[in-house]
């Protein structure tokens, strides 16, 4: 596409007028105070906080098609990250608990644009657990969205008062809904029915194995089901979501990925390694672009950040 003067102009006062706009100042209080929070829950329980890896060899497949420039460097092959899943995995070979407010590059195709819903630069909490089994990921998820919200209301009443937005403090345990019987009952569009309904959020569980990537644990009592979960925003508002337990052994990887008929060459730095050894672990990404909407009851989760990168258009 021709970037002409008319275009930039337009760009510029798009981004000129919501950078002065009182929405955008409250919002970005509520992303400051939402990722604070979550930042301090996380470095309570023991966690260590990790920087962000922006380019490396070694990123994550994903299971929906994305466009992916690839930049050369110094004779070697890089890719913009489009998850840390690897880096988590890897990391625990020095910690035993790790987050990281990863920014995530995935170039997602122009039909996600109207979404309201993908950008294609957004920032994910991401997180993991050594040793640890599914239940204590979801645990750890369900305690902290509680605690957010509460903390939400109470420091943040003037500011969801502006938006017109009330949130409701869910009750632990969440729901859990089985993927398989969910899509039997209401159909391919499953998750967006059941989300439109809910009024807490709930668990997607069961999530049989080709509908995810080759990293997601298969279930050793379930053959073809995987270890996942999705986690899901009431009021239509979608996955928030998703995490599980993870391969980690060598052989167990190397069939998975030729499951997914991809190529063992592609990841063969992540083999090297887990042919020394790596930890069973669980985790899971939730993104903050996503979440910041939640919270603030916004239709599009462009209003949600500073300088939103909006599949398919010129963003700054
Ligand atoms: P995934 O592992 O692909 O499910 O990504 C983890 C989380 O990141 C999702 O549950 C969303 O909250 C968020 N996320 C994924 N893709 C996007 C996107 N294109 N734009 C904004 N947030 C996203
Ligand atoms: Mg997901």
């Amino acid at each position: 596409m021709m970037v002409t003067n008319e275009l930039k102009e337009k760009v510029a006062d798009y981004h000129y007028t919501r950078l002065t706009s009182k929405e955008m100042q409250t919002a970005m209080k509520v992303h400051t105070h939402v990722r604070r929070y979550l930042g301090d829950y996380l470095f309570k329980e023991g966690f260590v906080e990790i920087p962000p890896v922006i380019l490396s060899p070694l990123t994550d497949p994903l299971n929906h098609p994305t466009l992916d420039p690839v930049l050369t460097c110094y004779g070697h092959k890089y890719q913009l990250t489009k998850s840390m899943i690897f880096h988590k995995q890897l990391a625990l070979l020095s910690q035993e608990k790790i987050f990281c407010f990863s920014p995530n590059l995935r170039f997602e195709c122009e039909d996600k644009a109207e979404s309201g819903c993908h950008l294609f630069e957004f920032t994910q909490l991401d997180l993991e657990l050594k040793d640890a089994p599914r239940d204590v990921s979801m645990d750890l998820m369900e305690r902290m969205y509680v605690g957010l919200m509460q903390y939400c209301k109470e420091a943040l009443s003037e500011e969801l008062g502006f938006f017109g937005r009330e949130i409701k403090v869910p009750s632990k345990p969440f729901k859990r809904v089985s993927y398989t019987q969910a899509k039997e009952e209401h159909g391919p569009d499953f998750e967006e029915v059941l989300s439109k309904e809910a009024t807490e959020p709930f668990w997607i569980v069961d999530i049989p194995l080709l509908d995810r990537e080759f990293y997601d644990r298969e279930d050793p009592e379930q053959e073809g089901i995987l270890r996942d979960m999705d986690l899901i925003y009431p009021e239509g508002f979608g996955e928030a979501s998703s995490g599980g337990e993870r391969e980690f052994e060598y052989d167990r990887i190397v069939e998975r990925i030729h499951k997914k008929e991809q190529d063992t060459k592609d990841f063969s730095i992540l083999l090297e390694m887990a042919s020394k050894g790596l930890s069973p672990s669980s985790g899971f990404g939730i993104g903050v672009e996503r979440l910041v909407r939640y919270i603030c009851g916004f239709e599009r989760i462009e209003d949600a950040a500073l300088f939103p990168k909006v599949p398919g258009k010129l963003c700054i």
